[in-house]
């Protein structure tokens, strides 16, 4: 039997990590990746860290260079989105009109930025980051501000403003949680970065809502919910995004927080699969869940190539992260939700330690700060067996390494 067309629709992180696999897999059938934006796929990491602080060019920024393209047989359809699904015929049609058949689709869309719900946020100066188009409109604006409000506090939010400080830019952050990066690490680690941010001269506001943006044309100033009115430049909305599920939902596939998977990585349509930031999927202690990551990205479209060759296992990697925020490099292996004890190794006020977020004896996470080498033993240990006790993780003197 002949391998079937391979037709995916996004070209991120996932969809050409899943094209070089399956070309590694001698796959033979052909491989045609459907892109909506302009141009070479690329990294978005970058983006909000080195590219926008300029230390990073943008022929870097490319996930393959445009010969692997043509070496690889990989189709690549630039500037053009697929509109709909026909699932009888086994086909999608592209906003220009042209029909492309798969014999297996593959929907690798992402996700797209949160809206922010007030009055004003469609001024121009409110800007979002996630696009290279995004980021590079906002990079040229970066040497005429003055001030800048960041609304929301999560990785990408931090990150510009990180950026924008280093530049001598007066940077405010509200957040609506009491603390920052509240979804994703732990509270000591989540203290410990709000001293650095504030540290670097950054106004940090946390349970502190938006109510409006004001401006005559443009944004000019920031109402928070208490009633601050903060004069700006430029309103960086960073409050989360929502997967690209309406491609999916509209063919009748089933979709919530994400476009929903099995364990394969399938939709309920044996032709259709889903990988990245676009896919629930089921993981083990965690339900159906939805992760942001290039790890996921990457892991979910080698373990789909490996099923599109033939071998099939259940998607169970180890989550793993990382964010930089000017010279701290954070790194987390796990998902540390629902931990209810922390363990702390390394010194905070040395500006290196890890955070290790245990459930009961369980041990769910480690979060490092400037520690590459407790990083790398967690995801092994993590990963596998034996595990570490709480007594051992508190221990100086005792050698990660020996677990992993
Ligand atoms: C600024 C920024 C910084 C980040 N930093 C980190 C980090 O430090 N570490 C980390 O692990 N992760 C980071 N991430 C997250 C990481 O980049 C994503 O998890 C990863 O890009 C997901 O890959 P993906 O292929 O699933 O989706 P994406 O990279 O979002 O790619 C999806 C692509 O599909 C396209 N598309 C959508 N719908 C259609 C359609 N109908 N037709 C055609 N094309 C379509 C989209 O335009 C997009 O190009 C960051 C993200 C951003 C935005």
């Amino acid at each position: 039997m002949s391998a079937p067309d391979v037709v995916v629709v996004g070209a991120g992180h996932a969809a050409i990590q899943l094209a070089a696999s399956l070309r590694q897999g001698r796959y033979e059938g052909s491989i045609t990746v459907i892109n909506d934006e302009a141009g070479l796929p690329y990294q978005r990491p970058p983006l909000s860290k080195a590219y926008l602080g300029g230390h990073m060019d943008d022929a870097a920024l490319a996930l393959r260079p445009t010969s692997f393209y043509a070496a690889q047989n990989v189709g690549l359809i630039e500037h053009d989105a697929a509109v709909s699904i026909d699932r009888a015929r086994h086909s999608i049609t592209l906003a220009s009109g042209a029909i492309i058949p798969y014999g297996h689709l593959v929907l690798a869309t992402g996700a797209a930025n949160r809206t922010l719900p007030v009055p004003g946020a469609a001024l121009s100066g409110v800007v979002g980051l996630r696009s290279l188009a995004e980021t590079k409109a906002l990079k040229a604006l970066l040497p005429g501000l003055k001030r800048v409000v960041v609304i929301g506090a999560g990785f990408i939010g931090l990150e510009f403003a990180a950026v924008a400080a280093e530049r001598g830019i007066a940077v405010t952050v509200i957040e609506a949680a009491p603390r920052p990066l509240m979804r994703g690490v732990s509270a000591v680690m989540s203290d410990h970065l709000a001293r650095a941010h504030r540290g670097w001269g950054t106004t940090l506001l946390t349970s502190t809502g938006v109510k409006a943006i004001h401006g005559t044309g443009r944004a000019e100033a920031v109402e928070t919910a208490d009633g601050q009115i903060i004069a700006t430049d430029l309103v960086l909305v960073a409050i989360g995004v929502i997967s690209n599920t309406g491609l999916a939902a509209a063919a009748g596939l089933k979709t919530s927080n994400g476009i929903e998977v099995d364990a394969l990585l399938r939709t309920e349509d044996p032709a259709i699969s889903a990988v990245g930031d676009c896919a629930a999927f089921p993981l083990a202690g965690s339900g159906l869940i939805r992760l942001e990551s290039v790890q996921n990205a990457s892991d979910q479209a080698r373990a789909l190539a490996d099923r599109l060759l033939g071998k099939p296992a259940p998607y169970a990697k180890l989550p793993w992260f990382w964010s930089d925020q000017a010279a701290l490099k954070l790194q987390i292996a796990g998902l540390s939700g629902g931990h209810d004890h922390t363990v702390l190794r390394g010194d905070p006020a040395a500006g290196a330690f890890s955070v290790f977020c245990f459930k009961g004896e369980t041990l769910l996470a480690v979060e490092s700060l400037n520690r590459a080498s407790d990083h790398m033993a967690a995801r092994r240990f993590l990963a596998g067996t034996p595990g570490i006790t709480r007594a051992q993780a508190a221990d100086p003197s005792f050698d990660l390494r020996s677990v992993a």
